[in-house]
């Protein structure tokens, strides 16, 4: 129970976790002052902020990630019979999306060095039925999107880039948020900038921007202010919308915290070069692969342990030394849910459940100090060689 430098650690160092300072609690208690602390000023500023951050025309602000995944299902009117092509390792969340609409996810394997959906797994599982692939941006490194792309527009397919783990990376210089035709964020506490609860959904169509608005609003073609704005109290409800507006109070937060992430991304890269550095001599520790000429957001750090290690025990042993790890994720088919519902079982994608049985996610978040990374190291290096 010691770290690197000889002394115990104090407390548990969590796998993630926020960074809220005292300009983030100021710009909340600003808007609590304010006149709107819902559908007001805020949502809009921090909109116009998220899409220039992406580089993309449209932003549209919603209560939480998964929110972003539904809206983007129902913008692009997936619907009963219709197929998403999900990946096989991913949060729950982006299969229930499809599931929300009345679609069904398929399962695609994933390419065991990346994690990342693999395009050739796609490619194979296109029928009449697909619509759309919806590529998981796991641990924050950006997809094959060039390959994905390039399906898509083969078979007419929409794409959406659930970029969750992947805000502020970027592929070729082309970041986040223009590399599929909508793209989806959570700004959960673990998430790169948090507002609590919170999601996000950016695009570069209007056509999409438009269905999403009116979608996060009960299927209103107008919103309270637009109405204050214009004198006007007549509203009307066009299709079957949800409630998943974001609180001004909670894009007062993400305002605040979008401007420290450029930093954030940096001392997170700066964190997994030095994990990547001290495992390259641990054969028993195996980091993923980074594809080449990406900006790995780096949500998460996950390492691959060697066949040998029972994967249970290293994950209790380093809660013995204070160091909080998780597992991300069970392969989503494998879930009592998705088993019922789809009739799916283990041997359906080979390559996830090999990699499942084996990842383990590392502590990572912008505010660990430098002893904190190397008593990560230490105490990794030690369970890993007993
Ligand atoms: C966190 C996450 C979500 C859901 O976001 P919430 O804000 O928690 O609803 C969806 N997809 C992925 C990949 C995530 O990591």
């Amino acid at each position: 129970m010691s770290n690197s430098s000889g002394s115990p650690r104090a407390g548990l160092l969590p796998y993630g976790r926020q960074s809220v300072d005292e300009d983030d609690v100021q710009a909340v208690a600003r808007v609590l002052r304010s006149d709107w602390l819902t559908t007001g000023p805020m949502v809009e500023e921090f909109e116009r902020a998220f899409a220039a951050f992406t580089g993309t025309a449209h932003a549209v602000a919603v209560s939480n990630g998964t929110a972003a995944l539904h809206a983007a299902m129902a913008a692009l009117g997936i619907g009963p019979g219709d197929e998403v092509i999900v990946p096989a390792i991913t949060f729950v969340a982006t299969a229930n999306a499809v599931v929300y609409q009345g679609g069904t996810p398929v399962f695609a394997d994933i390419d065991p060095g990346t994690l990342l959906i693999d395009p050739e797994a796609v490619r194979r599982l296109i029928t009449p039925r697909t619509r759309a692939i919806a590529a998981v941006d796991y641990a924050g490194q950006p997809c094959d999107y060039a390959a994905l792309r390039a399906i898509a527009r083969e078979h007419n397919l929409a794409l959406v880039a659930d970029a969750c783990h992947a805000l502020g990376g970027a592929d070729h210089g082309h970041p986040v948020g223009t590399l599929a035709d909508l793209s989806t964020f959570s700004l959960h506490p673990v998430k790169p900038i948090a507002t609590g609860e919170g999601g996000m959904i950016v695009t570069d169509r209007a056509d999409l921007a438009a269905r999403l608005r009116v979608f996060r609003n009960h299927g209103i073609t107008t919103d309270h202010r637009q109405r204050e704005k214009q004198g006007a109290f007549f509203y009307e409800m066009t299709e079957l919308g949800y409630n998943y507006r974001l609180s001004d109070i909670h894009c007062a937060l993400g305002l605040s915290q979008l401007r420290k992430l450029p930093a954030w991304v940096r001392r997170r890269q700066e964190i997994a070069a030095s994990y990547d550095r001290a495992f390259a001599s641990q054969p028993a520790i195996q980091p993923l692969v980074t594809r080449s000429g990406v900006s790995h957001g780096y949500h998460l750090y996950v390492v691959r342990l060697a066949p040998h290690l029972d994967r249970a025990a290293i994950f209790q042993a380093l809660r013995a030394e204070s160091i909080g790890t998780n597992v991300h994720y069970l392969p989503v088919y494998l879930h009592p849910f998705y088993r019922e519902k789809l009739g799916l079982s283990a041997g359906l994608c080979p390559q996830a459940e090999a990699a499942y049985a084996r990842i383990l996610t590392l502590p990572l978040f912008p505010t660990m100090t430098d002893t904190d990374v190397q008593d990560v190291i230490a105490a990794v290096v030690r369970v890993t060689s007993r």
